[in-house]
């Protein structure tokens, strides 16, 4: 294993900058070759790719984004763009690949392994979806970023006595939500696990208002449906005052947390270790504290399971 090559993929997630620093980096002290693939798998076919050396991550661990850029690529998807990628990787002698992403961009990545080419994943994305680890790269700063908004909005809806409801990202996975719900002390939290009982939420406003509460804050994950109408109902029901505020894109970028950059790096050292050491196929994670590796069709066959026990918990602390 002489060449290395390094790519991201899919919905981009803080942190990634971190791991593709540990990628060169210990690439370049094990004396391998590294060589970063722009844009996905757009680039894997191409051929948009070019050396790095240790400055190319100079001054990159605390930005959020990836300096590699990402983008989605539907030819990847197809038989031709899979040849065309394996074409690519011969041309420019790339003996394995460390991919970074999300779920899609793990399957591109099967993809690749199936066809007879060395590939580590590590797990980018802010949604925290993938069943075989305990978290992914960029979650808990998606979290940190809608904890400081929920801290901003519960100002306002105090001074105003108003209900407010925080759209967050998560259209199958309700862990942004439960999390940042948690931490921002919301009284409810609305996700796609768990069936919605609006009732239950207006009954909290209703009896919260009634022993002098100011301020009622929703988390709701987006994959729940539409939030401006999830408003009416509860103003129709209670009668108090509702907004909505989307966050959006915002929950994407930023500066990493120090836990995923410290995550990342770690990620990014075992991706290239593994490689060196011949072994291919895998997919790295965390799981109690530990950073692992499995099988890479052991990871996207795990499914995710939602944390009921914590769930309850923010339901008993938001009495
Ligand atoms: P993420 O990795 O964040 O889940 P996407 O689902 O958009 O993002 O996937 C990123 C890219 O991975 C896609 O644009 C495509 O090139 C590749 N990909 C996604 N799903 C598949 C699949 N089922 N088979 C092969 N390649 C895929």
């Amino acid at each position: 294993m002489k060449t290395i090559g390094v790519l991201t993929s899919g919905g981009d997630a803080p942190g990634m900058n971190a791991a593709i620093r540990a990628v060169v980096r210990t690439s370049i002290y094990n004396k391998a070759r590294i060589l970063g693939i722009k844009q996905g798998y757009n680039g894997l076919l191409n051929g948009d790719i070019e050396e790095m050396n240790l400055s190319s991550v100079a001054d990159i661990i605390h930005r959020g984004g990836t300096m590699l850029r990402s983008a989605r690529c539907d030819e990847f998807k197809t038989e031709r763009g899979i040849n065309k990628a394996l074409n690519i990787i011969q041309v420019f002698g790339i003996d394995g690949l460390v991919i970074l992403g999300g779920d899609g961009t793990f399957r591109g990545a099967k993809n690749l392994k199936d066809a007879g080419v060395p590939v580590v994943c590590i797990p980018c994305t802010i949604d925290n979806d993938m069943g075989y680890t305990d978290y992914t790269i960029g979650f808990f700063t998606a979290v940190e970023t809608v904890v400081d908004a929920i801290s901003k909005i519960r100002d306002t809806s105090t001074s105003h006595g108003r209900a407010n409801i925080v759209e967050v990202m998560g259209r199958e996975c309700g862990d942004i939500a439960l999390y940042a719900g948690l931490a921002g002390g919301a009284e409810s939290i609305i996700v796609p696990e768990i069936e919605p009982d609006i009732d239950e939420v207006c009954r909290k406003i209703i009896q919260g208002r009634n022993r002098g509460k100011l301020h009622h804050i929703i988390v709701l994950a987006e994959g729940i449906g539409n939030a401006y109408q999830v408003a009416k109902e509860i103003e129709d029901k209670t009668g108090a005052e509702t907004r909505v505020t989307i966050l959006g894109h915002i929950q994407r970028g930023g500066t990493p947390t120090s836990f995923d950059r410290i995550m990342a790096s770690k990620m990014g050292n075992m991706a290239v270790e593994l490689l060196l050491s011949n072994q291919f196929g895998k997919a790295i994670g965390i799981k109690c504290n530990q950073i692992i590796n499995v099988d890479l069709d052991e990871a996207l066959n795990s499914e995710k399971v939602f944390d009921k026990q914590m769930y309850e918990i923010t339901k008993i602390l938001s009495i």
